[in-house]
């Protein structure tokens, strides 16, 4: 049985490089004595673009392609730029060259949490949402048509992206449920009313619910999704939607999650993924030590979620539960928070305070 993995690590920029640090350290600190993780270094990014002109150099691709697991920081900084202004973000192009489809975005809310919602004492969130993020409405990204008087982009909803997506989401579900995370629900978000082209990605769905006897599979309007999200957002489960409805959804739950800070991510294919934290390099604090790891941290746990369960590694799972369970842990307690979260504390402080809170 396999037991040693190469991770490839996109360092990135900004505050990257000082969240993946402490990361690592706690990666190897879960996997002592029980499993291997090889760190594998693959420059790429906005200052390397800017030393080099290389923004994801062939050699980091390749360590990519061949690494069990993808960990990426955060990429991109505000003044470097392609000669045509467009931002740099290579983690874009890696969930496009290797067909990450499914954008896993958590949302929990959990005791301690600086929520902008109204929770009674102890109530908790804990939903996920599935964007899909290789089709949709970014279909022709970079090659809308404007003319003088029109501009024109194209969705599109593939069966061939739709029905592994759809798979990704019942499993999901079914495992959360297993793992008591949740009933066993999988709601599909669409506009099925408006749009034929949700008719079909409904269709798509209900043909893979049917599947799936043991879990409910029920269909929500986006823009009533937005509403509930807010309203009741304990009714969630696993959620799953297109491209741009996802984008914008993901955005509303890193808010309800008390900001980007604690936002974790994973972006799974049939054959590889990338964990990566939602917010970006935050150039503004980098530098300072002053960046909260709790996003980057997370996002870890859910690589080892993955991985574990990919590798039939109960001992793996376990550990992306612990270290979930240890940054939880820190936010209950309220002791150690970093400023975003209205406290004091520094990048290794905070990490040291999940470390201690590893159980
Ligand atoms: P991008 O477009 O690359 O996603 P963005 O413009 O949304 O980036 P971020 O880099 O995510 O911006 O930063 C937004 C704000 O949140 C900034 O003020 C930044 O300092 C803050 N921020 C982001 N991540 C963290 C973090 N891990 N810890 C503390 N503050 C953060």
């Amino acid at each position: 049985m396999q037991n040693s993995f190469d991770i490839a690590v996109f360092q990135g920029d900004g505050i990257g490089p000082e969240i993946m640090a402490p990361t690592l350290s706690l990666l190897d600190h879960l996997a002592a004595g029980k499993y291997a993780l090889n760190f594998v270094d693959a420059p790429a990014g906005a200052a390397h673009y800017a030393r080099t002109g290389e923004s994801l150099p062939a050699a980091s691709m390749a360590v990519a392609r061949a690494a069990d697991a993808i960990l990426l920081s955060a990429m991109g900084l505000p003044d470097v730029r392609y000669p045509d202004g467009t931002e740099i973000s290579p983690q874009i192009d890696l969930r496009k060259a290797l067909t990450l489809f499914a954008g896993v975005r958590p949302v929990t809310i959990r005791p301690g949490q600086p929520t902008p919602l109204a929770l009674k004492d102890g109530q908790t969130v804990d939903f996920v949402l599935i964007r899909e993020s290789t089709e949709g409405l970014f279909h022709t990204q970079g090659r809308g048509e404007v003319t003088q008087d029109e501009a024109r982009e194209t969705l599109l909803i593939t069966r061939a992206i739709s029905e592994p997506l759809f798979r990704f989401a019942f499993d999901l579900a079914k495992a959360r449920k297993a793992a008591g995370r949740g009933p066993g629900k999988v709601t599909c978000v669409d506009k099925a009313n408006v749009f034929r082209a949700f008719a079909f990605f409904r269709e798509m769905f209900d043909a893979e619910a049917a599947k799936h006897p043991d879990i409910i599979a029920d269909h929500a309007y986006v823009d009533a999704t937005a509403l509930w999200m807010v309203e009741r957002p304990w009714a969630f489960d696993v959620m799953v939607t297109e491209n741009m409805f996802g984008d914008i959804l993901s955005d509303l739950g890193a808010g309800l999650m008390g900001g980007l800070g604690l936002a974790p991510s994973a972006d799974i294919g049939a054959d590889h993924a990338v964990f990566q934290p939602c917010h970006g390099s935050a150039p503004d604090i980098a530098g300072q030590g002053v960046a909260n790891p709790m996003a980057m941290i997370l996002s870890a746990a859910m690589m080892l979620e993955w991985l574990g369960g990919r590798h039939d590694m109960p001992d793996m799972v376990a550990d992306g539960d612990r270290l979930r369970a240890a940054v939880e842990a820190v936010i209950a307690a309220g002791k150690v928070a970093s400023r975003d979260l209205g406290g004091s504390a520094g990048t290794s402080e905070v990490a040291d305070a999940v470390r201690a809170a590893l159980t």
